[in-house]
């Protein structure tokens, strides 16, 4: 790297202000570093925000989405389906508790799971007595799946939903924010420093439903209550606690909510700006030799990421080569789950899913996140531009 290098610009990256350094300050001074109040007003703000009666801050979105499986009964025997266009932690988290995975493949224009693919994937299910237990949308890059139709097929074929919305903490499917679980039983965020908001490393779950919340709350927090309701006779006094269920630490610390609620304060700004962004991109890459990403009517997305598919294929490698040569931090979101060697150990193959597939072979991630200045669109667009040409 010489002096005149750019800086590198990554994905995806945090926003952090002053009011975020004090409000974590003002919990390291304090008496409690976790299990303290910070946790419950992060979880008050994320209730405020998406209109969910429960929401559990856990430690990240990968034990929120194994401990919401868990909620859901889901265990060895069991089957369930997700998106093979996500993170492995949408797929892993039903390992986790002995249960099988399977995919239903994306619809080719929102990248999200087929609401029809999945429609027929469950009538051939249902003739060979084989449904599953638990559905995991995600509402990948931040743009919510057909959640109308999917809570349908939910209420006719019996099945839990669970939304895994890592990407879309801000976003709306028609007036409805995503959290609120208008169509599903759960919904998980991640806070993750790419993400839309961040607490280093973080998750939620949200539900309206009661007895799922008592659930998630035991399970956060090793299986052990000190709520008498819940125990197996009463209690002995104030030191008494119970462990009534095999739960985990999943908790998230004082230090990592107070940054969290500090950040959603700003949640508003810095949708307008991925939005912004994202319309810079569509208007300076008219033209090129690929597609930009559909905006489907009735839904705001979160803009967690900007995808770009490229007409030809066999340009997607050297492309990319050139954006990092540029410094520019291009990524590929994602390499279809079921293709990795872990998820093809358990039986699954090229050709599964094609949809995933082709999808994959021609997408790159273009930079994109709130502190990000049109300038550095430019950047990109011109590289992109030279790239393909
Ligand atoms: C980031 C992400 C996760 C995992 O989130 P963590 O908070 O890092 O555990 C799960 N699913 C999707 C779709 C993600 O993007």
């Amino acid at each position: 790297m010489s002096r005149s290098d750019p800086p590198f610009l990554s994905y995806g990256r945090q926003h952090i202000t002053d009011e975020d350094v004090a409000a974590v300050a003002e919990v390291l001074r304090s008496d409690f570093l976790t299990q303290g109040p910070a946790v419950p007003q992060f979880e008050g703000a994320l209730k405020a925000l998406t209109g969910a009666p429960h929401a559990y801050a856990m430690a990240n979105a990968t034990a929120a989405l194994h401990l919401s499986c868990l909620a859901l009964g889901l265990g060895p025997g069991d089957l369930t389906w997700t998106s093979p266009n996500s993170f492995v932690a949408s797929a892993n988290c039903a390992l986790y508790c002995g249960a099988d995975v399977d995919f239903v493949d994306i619809d080719p224009v929102s990248f999200n799971m087929s609401a029809e693919a999945l429609e027929a994937k469950l009538e051939a299910a249902e003739g060979a007595g084989r449904l599953p237990k638990v559905v995991i949308p995600v509402h990948f890059a931040g743009q919510p799946c057909d959640m109308g139709k999917i809570g349908a097929l939910a209420q006719r074929y019996g099945f839990r939903v669970i939304e895994d919305a890592s990407h879309a903490v801000g976003a709306m499917l028609g007036n409805m924010p995503i959290g609120a679980c208008a169509d599903s039983d759960i919904a998980v965020f991640s806070f993750h420093p790419v993400k839309i908001v961040t607490t280093g490393e973080g998750g939620a779950a949200l539900t309206r439903d009661p007895a799922v919340a008592e659930r998630l709350e035991l399970l956060r927090s090793h299986g052990v209550t000190r709520r008498e309701a819940l125990m197996s006779g009463p209690s002995e006094g104030d030191w008494y606690y119970e462990q009534v269920a095999l739960g985990f630490n999943y908790r998230m610390t004082d230090i990592q909510a107070a940054l969290g609620t500090s950040q959603l304060t700003r949640l508003d700004t810095y949708l307008r700006r991925r939005h912004a962004l994202a319309a810079l991109y569509d208007a300076r890459l008219a033209g090129l030799p690929l597609t930009i990403p559909t905006r489907l009517p009735g839904r705001y997305s979160a803009f967690h990421l900007y995808v770009v598919q490229l007409d030809d294929p066999a340009l997607r490698r050297p492309v990319f080569d050139a954006l990092r040569e540029a410094r520019i931090g291009a990524n590929v979101h994602y390499i279809p789950i079921h293709l990795q060697p872990f998820y093809r150990a358990l039986g699954f193959a090229p050709g599964d899913f094609p949809n995933a597939e082709a999808y994959y072979a021609r997408a790159i991630t273009l930079p994109l996140h709130p502190q990000m200045s049109d300038g550095d669109v430019d950047r990109v667009v011109e590289c992109l531009t030279g790239a393909l040409a």
